[in-house]
């Protein structure tokens, strides 16, 4: 199912509650462990879009809620997906929308009640605001968030197609090809 942007209006900043987004298939909860996170409301299969990006402020730096869309561009998406926490085995990944955006989509099939995850690492070539050990439960965790940079390959392999774009560009370009 195509979701259409029409239903993700954004009001203005005060507006941008919760209950705008509650009926979407996710919400945001206080997690014990982790804090704030956002959860399925419905069951997702693997290719669903699960939350749409929508760019809210293209900021002049980098922040800790930022999402990186290009080498010098940050920006600022509205809505709850600067909420959305990192995973190491992540059930989300990465697409560019046609606004420039990034929407998530399901890697993996999602429960309801599952915690909706991506890895910052699909998203921001380097990792700065992160410097604290890992906290996301995976079995597979890496122990440290990491940026792109530092993905081994074969996680680099795993990602293919949900990741920014510009990460392979930076890529390709740090390697001389
Ligand atoms: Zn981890």
């Amino acid at each position: 199912m195509e979701a259409s942007l029409g239903e993700y209006q954004i009001k203005g900043d005060e507006k941008m509650s919760r209950e705008l987004y509650t009926n979407d298939g996710f919400e945001l909860r206080e997690s014990p462990e982790k804090g704030e996170g956002i959860f399925a409301t419905k069951p997702f299969k693997v290719g669903d879009i699960v939350m749409v990006g929508i760019i809210k402020e293209v900021l002049s730096g980098n922040h800790s809620h930022a999402s990186q869309i290009s080498e010098n561009k940050h920006v600022l998406h509205a809505g709850l997906i600067s909420k959305v926490n990192h995973s190491c085995g992540p059930n989300c990944g990465i697409r560019v929308n046609e606004t420039g955006a990034h929407d998530f989509i399901a890697m993996k099939d999602i429960c309801v009640n599952e915690e909706i995850t991506f890895d910052y690492a699909m998203r921001n070539y380097t990792i700065d605001h992160f410097p604290q050990q890992c906290m996301c439960g995976s079995a597979r965790c890496r122990g440290r968030i990491t940026g792109w940079k530092d993905l081994p390959d074969e996680k680099k392999k795993e990602y293919e197609g949900f990741v920014a774009p510009y990460l392979l560009e930076l890529d390709a370009k740090h390697s001389g090809g």
